[in-house]
């Protein structure tokens, strides 16, 4: 007897998939050669590669909830993406999974200067959003380094942060609303314009979910004035340790600067050699920044210049042009791909309680020495927010999985000591198999029954954030 061949039987699948997605979209919207399909194989955690069975590029919400309807008749999962920068493998596709990417909704829907909101299509990079408002002196606030290239989508999905999040707060603290589509193709309407809504806050349950609970197409987000003048001050010590004391004395005086950004001996000498900021030698460095008008700005560095002194700096820099505060952001700025140019690297996320910086970069220095692996670190210390980057060549047999190791001891670390997995990176698969070291089983079983109720077929983005053997027996429940 014949036996049926399981090739055969995705491929015919596929046909009959695509087929039916052409029908709702134009021809150029929908992507389903091999070749071209690999164009969507990876985001920016390129250890982890799969290409998806098509993807495709709808216009508008009408055609996102045409695509989703389809592909929940077929029982095809889902994986939203926006510019496919996340580093935690949130956008990563499965092999049976259709990529759905907002790059072609790019649009301003609204400017209200009155009550301080934009309404942009979720596709529209996050830079852009500012560019859209900046000549009538408003901002948006949360500030990615990859701001250029990351999409308001992407952000909500990973609620994302950014330098200048100390003081704004993330993505959650600056969205007031989003049209999204279930994974039937329902539309719904969630928060508004306005600064909260009535009933449960599914807003806040929508931001930071990965794209596991609906398909955001449009974003109300709040926008801000510029400030009168900012400030960044440059401090560098000759160690790690007394840097992060530094960082939780700040925070402990009460001040609130705009940023506290924090970069190591390996950091500072790669950033030196790729973009020259004139960063002094030392083993640690902070930029400190704060806002306001003069006489705000020249009391709060008062205070914490005198805190900067009391630990031997090694060298203290205030700005005195906005010329030199360019150069002091420059490295900062250019650290990621300053250490791309010199290493593989693995970028982690974890957040700790700010006063746990001195002791967990003593034992991250130790973990990685044990494992023979060297670790950069750059990071937003502000509000604890790590990101350790893992150097190691990728072609080297066994370095990547001696970096895996090292990462979930770092990220188990954050964890001991009163922190998070993740600080705005999200979870994805990088991390999915950590979850059970910080949630009880009752506490992710309490999370799945969230997405049993947006999406009961487990379709959207499926394999992220969720262990995956417990996603897995969930999906074919
Ligand atoms: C060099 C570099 C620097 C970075 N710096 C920062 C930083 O400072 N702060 C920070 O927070 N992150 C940073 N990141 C990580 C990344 O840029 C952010 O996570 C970003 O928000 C991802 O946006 P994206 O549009 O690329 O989303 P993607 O990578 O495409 O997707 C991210 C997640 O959102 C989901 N998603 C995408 N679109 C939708 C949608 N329409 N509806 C629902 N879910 C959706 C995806 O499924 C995925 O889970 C950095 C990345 C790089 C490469």
């Amino acid at each position: 007897m014949d036996m049926p061949d399981p090739r055969a039987a995705v491929l015919s699948k596929k046909a009959n998939l695509v087929e039916r997605l052409q029908a709702v979209l134009p021809a150029d919207a929908v992507i389903h050669e091999a070749q071209e399909v690999l164009a969507y194989e990876c985001d920016a955690l390129t250890a982890y590669r799969c290409p998806p069975l098509a993807a495709v590029l709808p216009s508008s919400t009408e055609e996102v909830a045409a695509v989703l309807r389809i592909c929940h008749e077929e029982g095809v999962p889902v994986v939203p993406r926006g510019s496919g920068t996340s580093l935690a493998g949130g956008a990563l596709p499965t092999a049976d999974s259709v990529i759905l990417g907002v790059a072609r909704l790019t649009e301003v829907l609204e400017t209200d200067y009155d009550n301080r909101f934009i309404r942009v299509q979720a596709g529209r990079t996050n830079l852009s959003v500012t560019g859209a408002v900046e000549a009538d002196d408003f901002f948006y606030a949360p500030d990615p380094s990859s701001q250029l290239a990351c999409a308001i989508a992407g952000n909500i999905g990973m609620n994302s942060g950014g330098a200048h999040c100390l003081k704004y707060g993330v993505t959650t603290n600056n969205l007031l609303g989003v049209t999204a589509v279930m994974m039937d193709g329902t539309v719904v309407e969630i928060g508004g314009a306005h600064l909260d809504a009535g009933g449960l806050d599914l807003l806040g349950l929508i931001c930071g979910s990965e794209g596991q609970l609906a398909l955001v197409t449009e974003a109300t987000l709040r926008i801000l004035r510029k400030p009168e003048g900012a400030r960044p001050v440059l401090m560098g010590y000759n160690s790690s340790e007394v840097a992060g004391r530094v960082v939780s004395e700040i925070i402990k005086a009460g001040i609130l600067p705009v940023a506290i950004e924090f970069m190591d001996r390996p950091c500072i000498r790669a950033t030196e050699d790729f973009a020259g900021a004139g960063y002094p030698d030392c083993e640690a460095l902070l930029i400190v920044e704060v806002e306001g008008s003069d006489a705000e700005i020249d009391a709060q560095l008062g205070v914490i210049l005198q805190i900067a002194r009391k630990h031997d700096p090694v060298a203290i820099r205030e700005s005195e042009s906005a010329e030199e505060s360019a150069r002091i952001w420059l490295g900062r700025k250019s650290a990621f791909g300053a250490m791309g140019q010199i290493n593989d690297y693995m970028c982690l996320d974890g957040t700790i309680p700010v006063d746990k910086l001195p002791e967990v970069l003593r034992r991250t220095a130790e973990m990685a020495a044990g494992y023979g692996l060297e670790v950069a670190n750059v990071f937003h210390a502000g509000d604890g927010n790590m990101h350790p980057l893992i150097l190691f060549d990728a072609n080297a047999p066994g370095e990547l999985e001696k970096c895996e190791a090292l990462g979930a001891d770092i990220l188990r670390l954050c964890v001991e000591v009163g922190g998070c997995l993740t600080g705005e990176h999200g979870v994805g698969v990088e991390k999915r198999d950590l979850m059970s070291d910080q949630f009880a089983p009752e506490d992710m079983e309490a999370q799945m029954r969230v997405k049993d109720v947006f999406d009961s077929a487990w379709l959207l983005n499926p394999a992220k954030v969720f262990p995956l053997a417990v996603s897995a027996a969930r999906r074919a429940a």
